[in-house]
């Protein structure tokens, strides 16, 4: 055989590998990483689609909780993986946000993920353990102003959605509490159920139970309109504090050079979750719903993620020492 012939061989040989290797993906389980801890609510919309993308696809969706430094270890993990299709990162706002919190990350926020596809937008809402005295928004930011040395504030670490609703909260009532930092809001809610800690930001996918429960008091969402879900807490508009909304928007990313049509399936199993009668219901439930198709594509989720960073850089800059 010829040198020529036997490179055609090769080249051909690869092709056909490469070819197979689409069409029977996905071959095994693949690995959704979630940058926050177990039982929050990244988690629990991770759990969600992951069980609707587990039945379209064939294989399992399992479920990786790698939480601290406010999902920047979780990120940096799927970063680092094998680009083959088996390692996926759900993320939400705090990737855009970390991007400008951090003075360096151990990963590049745009150039190392190949974006799949939008999730949902969830609103958040501002909590507080049961028995603290206020008893609504006015009478917290009181609070918290007269009681700044001894009033705690949970977050998931600098970068969480927590974080971001805390700071803008912080600096609009030019207040710097005690944070206290978790590996996700899931284990933060635990210590303001359980009294140990004051006050919280986080996503209506972990806190409409809660609420609704009375074991949390609430005192405003952060969407611009009431939540039919829980139609008795006022906006954080109608609290007098606008600049306090924030819609919590999550994405599916994998890593740079993950092959096209592996993105291609996970993009179409994603809508599929995403028209999930369970998964819609599960999300109308907890006070969200899934994005528009249209955006849960990857074009929709890179041109998401460059205007969030872009929109969010001076909004942190200006936030100052309440951005630590
Ligand atoms: N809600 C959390 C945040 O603050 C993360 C989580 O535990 O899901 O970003």
């Amino acid at each position: 055989m010829t040198m020529k012939a036997l490179a055609l061989g090769l080249a051909g040989a690869i092709t056909i590998s490469l070819g197979a290797a689409a069409q029977t993906y996905p071959n095994r389980p693949i690995t959704m990483v979630v940058p926050f801890a177990a039982g929050g609510p990244t988690d629990t919309v991770a759990r969600l689609i992951g069980q609707s993308m587990t039945q379209t696809l064939g294989q399992q969706v399992v479920i990786e909780n790698v939480g601290g430094a406010g999902g920047t270890l979780g990120a940096a993990r799927v970063a680092k993986a094998t680009a083959d299709g088996y390692t996926v990162l759900l993320h939400h706002i705090g990737h855009a946000t970390s991007a400008t919190l951090y003075r360096k990350l151990p990963y590049d926020t745009i150039g190392d993920f190949e974006p799949i596809g939008l999730v949902t937008d969830v609103p958040m809402t501002i909590i507080a353990k049961k028995d603290l005295p206020p008893n609504n928004f006015q009478e917290l930011v009181a609070f918290m102003k007269a009681n700044r040395d001894k009033v705690s504030l949970a977050n998931a670490g600098v970068g969480a959605a927590s974080h971001l609703c805390g700071m803008l909260f912080q600096s609009a009532i030019q207040t710097v509490v005690t944070t206290v930092p978790y590996r996700g809001t899931g284990p933060a809610m635990n210590d303001l159920t359980g009294g140990h800690v004051d006050v919280m930001c986080d996503q209506t996918t972990n806190t409409t139970g809660q609420i609704t429960a009375g074991a949390v008091k609430a005192y405003a969402v952060t969407a611009p309109a009431r939540l039919s879900t829980l139609p008795n807490l006022p906006t954080v508009g109608e609290a007098g504090m606008p600049q306090l909304e924030v819609a919590v928007w999550h994405g599916l990313y994998a890593p740079k050079g993950t092959p096209k049509p592996a993105i291609d399936r996970l993009t179409a199993a994603l809508q599929a979750a995403l028209q999930d009668a369970t998964v819609k219901a599960r999300f109308a439930d907890l006070g969200t719903e899934p994005v528009a198709l249209a955006r849960a594509t990857p074009d929709a989720l890179r041109a998401h993620l460059t205007a969030e960073i872009d929109r969010w850089a001076p909004i942190i800059k200006a936030a100052g020492e309440y951005a630590d």
